[in-house]
């Protein structure tokens, strides 16, 4: 199984003309819900494609909860994987303009208050994965300790850092998978004192990022790059180019959980790196095909679909 540590955040967001100025109240075309968050976007996005997925998402005692256990049953997935901590669950709030420009802020909740004691009870579940899965919508506490425990019983780690914090050394020794973004890279960087390019997707430009961060535990370093792809590093070895697929690109929003989840599931199933690569971004291009993140996830089906062109 992969094991996803946190997020479950709920998801409210406003398509409107154009973005409301401060003091102002503007009428909305449109209004979603959606469960979500980076750990059930995975989980789902893994779920799809056909992985069986364990994991760790923390919800509030509050109304917004209840949403979580029908997200999970309509994505196939366990409630076995909710854990309750009193306080509210984690909920953002976006606007999205007529130009597809947004803004969003969100309230980690309960995701911020899931510690290191609650992943320790579920300790044999990460010890019997095949792949840990964690992004930055939780504590370090947390992600540190699902980490120690993965490393201790073998089993591989992948990270993302968002939204972005510099991975402490611990977690960066403990990582094998490290997945950024542009935006990511760029902070990385400038915690390394280590300048990125901004706009070009050369690999040149980020081999000396990629080293310094290889050298502090990962053995792979995934940049992802929009709609100009993204490229993968290993020590000692050439780095991969994988352009992104030519899609129409709707909503970006979830693209790089899609990519992430798919490269989990691939390299959990012990695919080849350049195999990997390729069905990764093959998701990160079905779900900027669709707005929203929850039902833009591909299956199988569409996976196939658009890898047949
Ligand atoms: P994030 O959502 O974290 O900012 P990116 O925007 O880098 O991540 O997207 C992750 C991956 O999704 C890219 O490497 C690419 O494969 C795919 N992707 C993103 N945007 C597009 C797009 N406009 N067209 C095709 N593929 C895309």
């Amino acid at each position: 199984a992969l094991f996803v540590l946190g997020s479950f955040v709920v998801a409210c967001s406003a398509t409107v003309e154009r973005l409301p100025r401060a003091g102002e109240s503007l009428q909305a075309q449109a209004f979603l819900v959606e469960p979500g968050g980076k750990g059930l976007n995975l989980a789902v996005g893994a779920r799809r494609l056909g992985a069986v997925v364990d994991g760790l998402l923390a919800i509030g005692d509050d109304a917004l909860a209840a949403l979580a256990e029908p997200a999970l049953e309509r994505a196939g997935l366990s409630a076995a994987m909710l854990r309750r901590v009193p306080g509210p669950t984690g909920a953002g709030i976006g606007f999205t303009d007529a130009f597809g420009e947004n803004c969003l802020a969100v309230h980690p909740g309960a995701n911020a208050r899931l510690g290191a004691a609650e992943v320790r009870a579920t300790a044999e579940r990460i010890a019997g994965s095949a792949l840990v899965l964690a992004q930055f919508e939780v504590g370090d506490d947390a992600v540190a300790e699902t980490f120690r425990i993965a490393r201790a019983a073998g089993v591989q780690t992948l990270l993302n850092p968002s939204p972005f914090r510099m991975p402490s050394p611990g977690i960066l020794a403990d990582t094998a998978i490290l997945v950024v973004n542009a935006v990511e890279s760029a902070a990385f960087g400038a915690a390394l004192g280590i300048p990125v390019p901004c706009g070009a997707a050369e690999p040149s430009g980020f081999e000396v990022l990629a080293s310094a961060i290889l050298a502090r535990g990962p053995d792979l370093v995934v940049v992802t790059l929009g709609a100009s792809g993204a490229l993968a590093f290993q020590a000692g070895r050439p780095a991969l180019v994988q352009p992104a697929f030519p899609v129409a690109a709707v909503d970006t929003l979830g693209a790089g959980d899609a990519f992430t989840a798919g490269l989990a599931v691939g390299l959990a199933g012990g695919r080849p790196l350049p195999e990997c690569l390729r069905i990764a971004a093959s998701c990160g291009a079905c779900v900027v095909r669709h707005k929203g993140v929850f039902d833009a996830l591909p299956d199988r089906a569409a996976l196939a679909a658009l890898l047949a062109g």
